[in-house]
């Protein structure tokens, strides 16, 4: 295979994987062994962001583009007139291994179109993985995407190989699978993920007994939603991520909001891209349902069905809930300090732990670091009395919007001279 064919596969298979957006590598403990090549621990998401906040690198192709079916939100769909490639298993190894070896990745996030079948393209899949393990002594980042309707002995041993696999869901509502990806059903995802789930807690009991047992997907799985194709409004895209991680036990699910690339009527049409202020309060809200203590039935329900674009959704619940206001620091449990607006998690242990020694004042709080401009609305603590109690919420909001230094605040300026 000469350089340039390489190159041009890796051009048109790269620029087709950037629509997944499920690439995060955060959790994973493999450590380099054997003197090995590369060491996985703690890595993170393709050219993004880890949760601690570094930076990392992952190689992300397909290992084919050329796919069977035809989704239609989907840029690889058989009707689609694109440019076609594949690469085969030892090429995908030597990229990585070389990649690897002039410092350009820490990984590999590797997914792909459909071809021939669902067990065809996963043992291509599962092969690359299980000759970077077991021939190239790769200790790196491996992230495989799981391909829907995969039997069960391709999952299991995807697993003993991966740090993580995921299997997108894509469409957050079986009905609007159905119109948007006839060839697909519900259950095709749903089989993978509950037999990766199983494995994973078989393994992980299995280590408590016997010591040398392999790990099996040690960073766990994900999926990712695609937003706006299918008309679902927020309500039914957090009631399915809620399911699908109480469920299947999900580490993430990843929202990615469709943009627009085709002249189809059961999609959006050109131009009517989801903005990406709403994917951020998708974002938000998976954030304070797994980290906050909150039911998603609380921020989103029947009566509520939208997320607030100009506030984030931990401040809209707050002004759609001023009775349960003004918390009282020096007594409040940590489930009620955490959902004051604009106090983040180490903001609620900070309070924890200074409050053991002293009863805290305004003072105090701006000394240990708690940022109060949202916060001060909604706590009392022990200087003064809670000034603002009379406050409607609309003039709390108006008040936090005009301090705020959001990029998003020139879009509302109208509505805050409302308040002025
Ligand atoms: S099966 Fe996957 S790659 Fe193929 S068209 Fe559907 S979404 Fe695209």
């Amino acid at each position: 295979m000469s350089f340039e064919r390489t190159q041009e596969k890796l051009k048109i298979l790269a620029d087709a994987a950037k629509y997944d957006v499920s690439c995060s590598s955060s959790g994973s403990q493999r450590t380099n062994k054997n003197k090995g090549l590369g060491d996985a621990t703690g890595m993170g998401i393709c050219h993004s962001y880890t949760e601690d906040g570094r930076c990392v690198s992952l190689l992300k192709i397909l290992l084919t583009n050329y796919c069977i079916f035809d989704c239609a939100y989907c840029v690889t769909r058989k009707s689609n007139d694109i440019k076609r490639a594949a690469f085969k298993v030892q090429e995908v190894v030597d990229l990585t291994i070389n990649f690897y070896r002039r410092n350009y990745i820490e990984g590999l996030f590797l997914s792909s179109g459909i071809f021939k079948s669902a067990d065809y393209t996963m043992e291509r899949l599962v092969a690359v993985a299980k000759k970077l393990r077991l021939e190239e002594n790769f200790n790196g980042y491996i992230h495989l995407k799981s391909i829907p309707g995969a039997s069960d002995e391709l999952m299991r041993e995807a697993g003993l190989y991966a740090d993580r696999l995921s299997v997108n869901i894509e469409i957050p509502t079986a009905s609007g699978l159905k119109k948007l990806a006839p060839d697909k059903k519900r259950e095709d995802f749903i089989k993978p993920m509950v037999k990766v789930k199983n494995e994973i807690i078989q393994y992980k009991s299995e280590k408590k007994i016997i010591k040398n047992t392999p790990k099996y997907a040690p960073a766990g799985q994900s999926t990712q939603m695609i937003i706006g194709a299918s008309g679902e409004n927020d309500f039914q895209i957090m009631q399915t991520s809620n399911h699908f991680y109480n469920t299947y036990n999900l580490k993430r699910v990843y929202y990615s909001g469709y943009v627009p690339i085709s002249y189809d009527d059961r999609l959006p049409q050109i131009g009517s891209a989801v903005p990406m202020m709403r994917e951020n309060r998708l974002y938000q809200t998976d954030w304070l349902m797994r980290f906050y203590g909150f039911d998603v039935s609380e921020i989103l329900n029947a009566k509520h069905q939208h997320l607030d674009l100009d506030v984030d959704p931990k401040l809209s619940w707050a002004l759609r809930n001023l009775h349960e206001f003004p918390v009282d620091v020096n007594t409040a449990d940590k489930r009620m300090l955490a959902r004051i607006p604009g106090l983040g998690m180490k903001s609620v242990y900070k309070i924890l732990n200074a409050r053991r020694f002293r009863r805290l004042n305004w003072e105090h709080l701006k000394k240990i670091g708690i940022a109060l401009n949202r916060a001060q609305y909604f706590m009392l603590c022990d200087s003064n009395q809670f000034e603002r109690r009379d406050l409607s919420p609309e003039k709390i909001k108006g008040l936090i919007l005009q301090n705020s230094t959001s990029k998003y605040r020139n879009t509302l300026s109208n509505q805050l001279s409302l308040f002025g």
